[in-house]
């Protein structure tokens, strides 16, 4: 049995996890909220590009986990009344997420963001990826 949560592996019999508090399905599943293994594609102190990099991998129907980092004070005082997340997709699939990302960009001052624009889609056009 295996938790659709964690991906914790259970003994039959047992039907909830312990962890997560969910009913246990029979087959392990294929897309676990939380990977073992992950790739950070995206990351952000700006909740308006997180929440448009999400409609980019929902819409192309590529899993993912959103890490908040902002309790963890892993960037100290720089970003500490910001909310700082990072995108993070399966190994296989980073490649793809990246692409679909690329014209999403971290920090971009809000002053700077129409030129930003500009300049983004121009590079998209020519190099039809990132770096
Ligand atoms: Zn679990």
């Amino acid at each position: 049995m295996f938790c659709p949560g964690c991906g914790a592996e259970y003994d039959p019999g047992v039907t909830i996890c312990a962890e997560c508090q969910v009913e246990l399905v029979e087959e392990e599943p294929d897309l676990e909220p939380h990977f073992q293994d992950t790739v950070c594609v995206f990351e952000s102190t700006d909740q308006s590009q997180i929440a448009l990099a999400e409609s980019l991998l929902q819409g192309a129907e590529i899993p993912y986990v959103v890490q908040n980092a902002q309790s963890q004070g892993l960037l100290g005082a720089l970003v500490r009344d910001s909310m700082f997340a990072r995108i993070e997709v399966k190994p296989e699939l980073a490649d793809m997420a990246t692409e679909l990302l690329a014209d999403l960009e971290e920090g971009i001052p809000s002053a700077d963001i129409d030129e930003y624009y500009d300049e983004a889609e121009d590079e998209a056009e020519e190099k039809g990826e990132d770096e």
